[in-house]
């Protein structure tokens, strides 16, 4: 049965959500409350959500939009390898390269595969409520609407998370995170990440003429460098290999993003009657294993699997909850887990540790990364699965 539904926030899950749901021929309409749309540097979209982007009839455009990267190079910060798997091993076991972009071309791509007029900037969505035929939600415009299912894509501050869950708090991670786009080629070989004592740089090609570059380091919270974020890390980089110091110097200053990084309580609940949430306002995680955004499109794929079979939104919801969850929390905590180890102190430690995964052997890492990122990792439920959820108890 098609169905009403309000989607809170524009971000990469909330649009590919509603693409999903539209696409099933489901009425979806979504607010934002920005009005901005900043390109935001690139993005790594593994294959498995590839394979999320096939299921909602999308992933060649992204294909085409970015570049192919066959990542895995780990090397030291003077340049000696830590790891090296070919380009091969990386591609077999992932069953496809994985594709970096440009964040404002993946939104471009989401954005006009809706239907016109779906989508509403400068309008946030402020309190919920439950009503005997759905949920009405009021919005920053004074206005009330009436649907019959809300999905809270309204990200790691999500207020509709709150709604379900209460408050959720935020704790500072510790640590602070770069990201920029240099205007030159990267050797396919080396992408990657190369580490220091306490700090990361991670590099990939984006397309044939770009790079798209990130690094962490522990930082106090809410720290600007004074002199510019692209010049402090070139004193921080400046170093280390090639081609570190040669993309910094490639990178536009004023195109430099610095995000302190934020954990947040996880939230009990997902779903509750016809209220869901998807993307970072179900399960934000820190960006080492580059699946936040990824998973968001895993969560759009297969919630409109869910509501597309089940006749009851809220059963829909709930059902998409149960089958969703284990595989992210494993994805928090893993995230978690290298932000840590990556950031231990003192950062001799940090350097220790970041060595010994020379130690693990490469099939071992392999076939992890696979469970993690390979196009089989997308498991869509099948129609029986989909079909026989049931609202929560
Ligand atoms: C440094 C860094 C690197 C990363 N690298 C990668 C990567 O390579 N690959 C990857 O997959 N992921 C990566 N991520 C994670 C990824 O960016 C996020 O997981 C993803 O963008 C989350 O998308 P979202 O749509 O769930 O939330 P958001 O992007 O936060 O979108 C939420 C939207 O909701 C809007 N909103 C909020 N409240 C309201 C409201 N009340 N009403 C209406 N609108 C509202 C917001 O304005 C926002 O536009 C990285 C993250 C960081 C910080």
């Amino acid at each position: 049965m098609a169905q009403q539904i309000l989607v809170v926030g524009a971000g990469i899950a909330g649009l590919a959500t509603a693409v999903a749901l539209q696409r099933r021929g489901h009425r979806v309409a979504i607010v934002e409350s920005r009005t901005d749309t900043s390109s935001g540097a690139g993005i790594s979209i593994w294959p498995n959500a590839l394979a999320a982007l096939d299921d909602i009839g999308l992933g060649d455009r992204v294909r085409a939009a970015g570049g192919p990267v066959a990542a895995g190079a780990l090397r030291w910060r003077d340049g000696r390898w830590l790891r090296h798997p070919t380009a091969d091993r990386i591609v077999n076991a992932l069953g496809e390269p994985l594709v970096v972009v440009q964040r404002s071309a993946l939104m471009d791509i989401l954005t006009d595969a809706l239907s016109d007029g779906t989508l509403r900037r400068g309008v946030a969505a402020q309190h919920i409520v439950a009503t005997d035929s759905g949920v009405q939600v009021t919005l920053s415009d004074s206005t009330t609407c009436s649907v019959s299912g809300v999905i809270g894509a309204d990200g790691i501050n999500s207020v509709v998370a709150r709604h379900l869950n209460g408050p959720l708090n935020h704790r500072y991670a510790g640590y602070t995170a770069w990201r920029g786009v240099a205007e030159c080629a990267l050797d396919p070989d080396l992408a990657g990440e190369t580490l220091g004592a306490g700090l990361e740089f991670g590099h990939v090609p984006m397309g044939p003429n770009r790079t798209y570059w990130f690094a962490t380091e522990r930082a106090p919270q809410g720290n600007a460098a004074p002199d510019g974020e692209l010049a402090y890390l070139q004193t921080r980089f400046g170093a280390w290999a090639q081609p570190i110091p040669a993309l910094l110097a490639a990178t536009d200053p004023a195109q430099v993003l610095r995000n302190d990084l934020y954990d947040r309580d996880q939230a009990r609940r997902w779903s509750r009657g016809p209220v869901v949430l998807v993307g970072d306002a179900a399960h934000p995680m820190r960006p080492h294993l580059g699946q936040g955004g990824c998973q968001g499109l895993e969560d759009a794929a297969i919630l409109a699997r869910f509501v597309d079979h089940t006749a009851d939104v809220s059963a829909a919801f709930a059902g998409f909850e149960a089958f969703r969850r284990r595989r992210v929390r494993s994805l928090v905590r893993e995230s978690a887990w290298i932000g840590r180890v990556v950031n231990l102190r003192p950062a001799l430690l940090s350097a220790l540790a970041s060595r010994a995964t020379v130690l693990v052997p490469e099939a071992v890492l392999t076939h992890h990364l696979a469970s993690v990122a390979a196009r089989s990792a997308f498991v869509a439920p099948t129609l029986s699965e989909a079909g026989q959820a049931r609202p929560a108890g």
